[in-house]
């Protein structure tokens, strides 16, 4: 493969609970290489993480844990009422996602490499680094039940998450391409299959463009 080939990619993303995970384990399945950048972030500030010099020298050692990982708690209070903070934050973690997934993409043995990023359409550069965007979609109600569920969270707490991503008709109007998870898991089968036979095509098409018709 010529690295200096873009390569076929999704961005897989939804709203807290409508089966992110579910339908990217089913697309992996079939042969799809996964990226999953939350598991990225979790890395990056899990102890040694290669985030935690950066936040500590921003943060100071307060926010770290004794293990030398991210205090969670305590920096989700501080981003929570400092927007500063936030964007702080976001500039250490952003760009190291950034790498790490590009990184774990350009060894992808997989036909085709779907990036699973829960705010793909909030963070705003990711659109531009995928071929196509797939949403996830659930009605807000499914949503609310299955993260009650899942997380042990009442339905203010989720309601609360929802609040702070995106709506669900934004969501839509950016995606090139919708699954719906409203009922049986059985129901998304159909739904991925054709999705992966498009995505196989797409992919096999891309890959023999010259170059310069990319
Ligand atoms: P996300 O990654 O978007 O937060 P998950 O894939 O983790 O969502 O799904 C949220 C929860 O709902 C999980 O516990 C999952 O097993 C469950 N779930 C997802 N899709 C379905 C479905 N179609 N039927 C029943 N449970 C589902």
């Amino acid at each position: 493969m010529d690295s200096a080939r873009p390569r076929f990619s999704v961005g897989l993303t939804g709203g807290i609970g409508c089966g992110k995970t579910t339908v990217a384990n089913m697309f992996g399945a079939l042969g799809a290489t996964l990226v999953d950048t939350d598991e990225i972030a979790h890395a990056l500030t899990a102890p040694g993480g290669a985030a935690m010099a950066a936040i500590d020298s921003e943060f100071g050692r307060e926010f770290l844990t004794p293990e030398g990982a991210l205090n969670r708690p305590r920096m989700r209070a501080l981003v929570f009422s400092d927007p500063g903070a936030k964007a702080r934050l976001e500039a250490i973690l952003h760009p190291r996602i950034r790498d790490a997934a590009l990184a774990q993409a350009a060894i992808a043995s997989g036909s085709y490499v779907i990036f699973v990023v829960p705010l793909l359409i909030e963070s705003g550069t990711w659109r531009q680094r995928v071929t196509r965007v797939l949403a996830i979609d659930c009605d807000e109600a499914v949503q609310v039940a299955r993260v009650m569920t899942r997380n042990g969270l009442t339905e203010e707490q989720v309601r609360a998450i929802m609040a702070t991503q995106v709506t669900r008709q934004e969501r839509l109007a950016a995606a090139d391409d919708v699954i719906t998870n409203n009922g049986a898991k059985a129901l998304l089968e159909p739904q991925i299959t054709r999705l992966h036979a498009q995505y196989l095509a797409f992919s096999e098409r891309m890959s023999r463009l010259p170059v310069e018709r990319l």
